[in-house]
């Protein structure tokens, strides 16, 4: 309809010498070109479009070289008022009368000329420029317009950085200065090594097993005082029992079995405290037993063992406190435990091992080098194991009486002050840097203004500081760094 109007000064290869052609007629239907469609008409009559007159071929457009955005100040002219949007229905049927030309043709029209679209003047919104795609380099998948387009230099991949761990110090020669000095460092006697104890561990160690076996006398006396009502509660549950039997004999009654489990949850209640104390003492036992092999398999199934052919200045280092102190090597893991820093001693039945978390580890071989924080670290577990604060006789004497809290939480930070002690003399180094690493984690440590800190530990004081210590398993930090500064192992424990 409104084509016709269009077509018809583009039609340029009539001849000029024919004569000239009688005009065709206008259907008078047609509506003019600039009066808006007719709410009147239907979306049906687009059928009609096979009268348009046959375009002429069109030449090929290049490929586009770039998409221009559209400037909002080139005069779109504002479109038409849409009547109301028809369900899309004769697409099909206009495909297959007439070839309509791609989209990207139309875009490629010059800007410049005005869209004759909405002669009504209507404003309409303008249309944001038009943001060209990216092209990325080498797409199998890029089209033959994209593939026009002028491509960016070709960049070579980066390659990653190289590993900056140095390589392993195989032999003497290669350990660090530290270690060396370390190594240098003559034996303890027993008596230097007994000096290092904190001078109250010895007194809570007995206090420990005093109030364990105290509490193993107090289960066995409830135990005894109160087997007459356990005989009677017995008595009580079998006669019970044997009626509900002799009910549920007669007759297959639901009553019987609900009887008889009510009967037994009772007579669990009423059990008398001696056997509930005995009976909780004896599964903690066997469960924290267990727990010990299951710990320790955990430990050997995901780590890496120090050994004299990884991390061979580690496993010199143990070897040395070993030699020194009289006891025999002890196994030492590296595990993985996502950034936390720490390191303990553990015990199975005849042997001891060490576990150093591998953030330690990286802080004297990555961070800052500093293999004294990594060796006191190392040497405090080695004292743990030279006191025998992990093995087995010596933590059974006290298994129960360290379920209890308080009295195990002080013993433990004697045992703590000790074991620092002896790491120094171990290492011939104050523990201040591995202490603060502990506190400011491996990268800070080392901006740490030791003087200003002690400074400040000496003024954190009060009721709640005090609070937070007693219920320490080891000594809060401020005391603890204090206590190192002053190369003191009788650091104060509350
Ligand atoms: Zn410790």
């Amino acid at each position: 309809m409104t084509d016709q109007g269009f077509r018809m000064p583009e039609m340029p290869d009539f001849p000029l010498n024919d004569p000239p052609a009688p005009e065709p007629p206008v259907p008078p239907a047609a509506p003019p070109v600039s009066q808006p469609p007719q709410m009147q008409q239907p979306v049906t009559q687009i059928p009609e479009i096979p009268r348009i007159q046959p375009i002429p071929p069109v030449q090929p457009i290049p490929p586009v070289q770039s998409v221009q955005p559209v400037q909002p100040d080139q005069s779109v002219q504002p479109i038409p008022p849409v009547q109301p949007v028809q369900p899309v229905q004769s697409v099909q049927s206009v495909q297959s009368d007439q070839p309509v030309q791609p989209v990207s043709q139309g875009a490629s029209a010059s800007p410049d000329t005005p869209t004759q679209i909405n002669p009504a003047g209507i404003p309409a919104t303008p249309i944001p420029p038009v943001q060209p795609r990216p092209v990325y380099p080498q797409n199998p998948y890029a089209g033959p317009a994209q593939q026009a387009m002028p491509q960016p230099p070709f960049r070579q991949p980066v390659p990653p950085p190289r590993n900056t761990v140095p390589p392993v110090p195989r032999t003497y020669d290669d350990f660090s200065p530290d270690t060396k000095r370390i190594l240098a460092l003559p034996p303890i006697t027993t008596r230097e090594a007994e000096s290092c104890r904190h001078r109250l561990e010895n007194r809570w160690y007995r206090r420990l097993i005093l109030l364990n076996v105290f509490l193993i006398m107090l289960t066995i006396a409830l135990v005894a005082t109160s087997m007459d009502d356990y005989r009677k509660q017995v008595a009580n549950l079998t006669a019970s029992v044997l009626a509900d039997a002799a009910h549920g004999s007669d007759d297959e009654d639901d009553d019987y079995e609900e009887t008889s489990r009510a009967d037994y949850e009772e007579f669990a209640e009423d059990l008398p405290l001696g056997f509930q104390m005995l009976g909780y003492g004896i599964a903690l036992m066997t469960i924290g037993y267990i727990a010990l092999y299951y710990l320790n398999a955990q430990v050997r199934a995901q780590s890496i063992k120090i050994t004299e052919n990884s991390f061979p200045e580690l496993h010199a280092l143990i070897r040395s406190y070993a030699s020194r102190l009289g006891v025999p090597i002890p196994d030492a893991y590296i595990v993985n435990e996502s950034g936390v820093l720490n390191a303990f001693s553990a015990f199975l039945y005849r042997r001891q091992y060490i576990q150093i978390n591998s953030e330690i580890v990286e802080v004297a071989y990555r961070e800052h080098k500093d293999m004294n924080a990594l060796a006191f670290v190392i040497a405090h577990e080695m004292a743990h194991i030279y006191y025998g604060h992990a093995t087995l006789h010596y933590n059974v004497w006290i298994w129960f009486s360290t379920r209890l809290p308080l009295f195990s939480q002080i013993a433990s930070r004697t045992r703590e002050y000790s074991c620092d002690r002896l790491a120094q003399r171990l290492t011939n180094y104050d523990g201040l840097g591995a202490m603060l690493m502990l506190i400011a984690d491996r990268h800070l440590y080392h901006m740490v203004d030791v003087q200003d800190y002690l400074n400040g530990a000496a003024r954190e004081t009060g009721f709640f500081i005090w609070l937070v210590n007693l219920f320490s398993d080891h000594p809060i930090m401020t005391k603890r760094i204090r206590a190192l500064a002053d190369w003191n192992g009788h650091g104060e424990l509350y």
